[in-house]
């Protein structure tokens, strides 16, 4: 199963995608979490990136390209297939996802929207925490670690996120609604669009996704 998850920053995306990267063969790829880990090497690329990220703009389209491009080619993109999460955010993206999976004869099978109400966008990012050491997602009051500040995985320190931050998040949500959202219709044109909502918490979207996969015929 090849699919896209798309949705506004807050949506749920990540959560889900670690939920069901642990329960089906399926590789999550999240431009987010590349870039971050190249902004956390100090590589050029995190350098360049991390001017965008921090006022919650867009990243340009060539190096979030060429980060997934390098992935789907990927042994394991293609004997598992994979979640996309956080990309494409741009038509031109989706153009070049597209090329992209057509030269490597791995088209893409579902594009899932997960509609989400603002209210819950803005609780959402402003309670998420993220582990230091492993990416694991945490909420204070929606899924809160069971000691406070630390990883029930792997005892790592929880951080924000800088672009968690009030001041980014607006900015992160007009920047979605200005040119992200316009996917929502490119893909409903193109008959790949699967609407869930983003309102659910992590279980209840969770049996949406096992009733998708299993009328998809994915164990
Ligand atoms: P995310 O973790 O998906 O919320 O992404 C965090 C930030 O990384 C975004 O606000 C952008 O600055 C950058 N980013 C992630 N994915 C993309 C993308 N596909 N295109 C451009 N920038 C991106």
């Amino acid at each position: 199963m090849r699919l896209v998850l798309l949705g506004p920053p807050g949506a749920g995306k990540g959560t889900q995608a670690g939920v069901l990267s642990k329960n089906y063969s399926l590789m999550h790829m999240s431009t987010g979490d590349l870039l971050r880990e190249a902004v956390k090497n100090n590589t050029d690329v995190g350098v360049q990136a991390k001017v965008f990220m921090d006022r919650g703009e867009l990243v340009s389209d060539e190096i979030v390209a060429r980060m997934i491009t390098e992935k789907l080619k990927g042994a394991d993109a293609k004997a598992s297939g994979f979640m996309l999460d956080g990309f494409p955010r741009t038509k031109n993206q989706a153009q070049i996802l597209e090329q992209a999976l057509t030269d490597l004869k791995m088209p893409l099978d579902l594009v899932i929207y997960f509609k989400t109400s603002e209210a819950t966008i803005l609780k959402r990012l402003t309670g998420r925490r993220i582990c230091r050491s492993c990416g694991q997602i945490f909420h204070i009051t929606n899924i809160p670690p069971k000691t406070e500040g630390i990883c029930d995985v792997c005892g790592g320190e929880l951080y924000q996120r800088d672009d968690d931050k009030k001041a980014t998040i607006k900015n992160r949500i007009k920047v979605y609604n200005e040119q992200t959202s316009e996917l929502i219709d490119y893909y409903n044109q193109k008959k790949m669009l699967k609407e869930v909502s983003g309102d659910l918490d992590v279980g209840e979207l969770y049996s949406v996704f096992k009733d998708i996969f299993k009328k998809a015929g994915l164990k």
